[in-house]
């Protein structure tokens, strides 16, 4: 006899609606939760890491090693909180300065380089002897 509610248009629209609400109220609300604990952990990791890349790169010219060693974090890390970096410093008038790595054999700039990492080689005389760049915030 129940299984005639759900044909009825009015009854079945209601439990349509109400079913996916309370199935995501129950175990998605304590998922969420846990998820959003873990991630705020993480974010204020995040946060913590980067706070300090901005006072390190406030204070003076700092490249993506130093970074990583006074930090502890890996080269490639140092590299994604930069571009985060970039955008974060921009809100407050401020610039992340990027200065280009540069070839020890031939002089040759990586000006126009767009990302952060360092290029293996130079396009010029393919020397492998290349200057890190280095940041700032100015
Ligand atoms: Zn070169």
């Amino acid at each position: 006899m129940e299984l005639c509610l759900f044909v009825v248009p009015g009854e079945a629209g209601k439990r349509f609606n109400k079913f996916p609400g309370r199935k995501n109220h129950l175990p998605g609300d304590s998922q969420g939760c846990m998820g959003s604990f873990l991630n705020q952990k993480k974010q204020d990791r995040v946060q913590t890491i980067r706070k300090q890349m901005i006072e390190l790169l406030d204070k003076r010219e700092v490249s993506a090693r130093e970074i990583s060693q006074t930090l502890k974090i890996r080269e490639k890390e140092v590299y994604a909180h930069l571009s985060h970096i970039s955008r974060s410093v921009n809100a407050q008038r401020k610039k992340l300065i990027i200065i280009p790595a540069e070839c020890l054999e031939c002089g040759f700039v990586f000006e126009k380089r767009k990302r952060f990492t360092r290029p293996s080689r130079c396009p010029h005389c393919k020397s492998e002897h290349i200057q890190n760049p280095v940041y700032r915030i100015d």
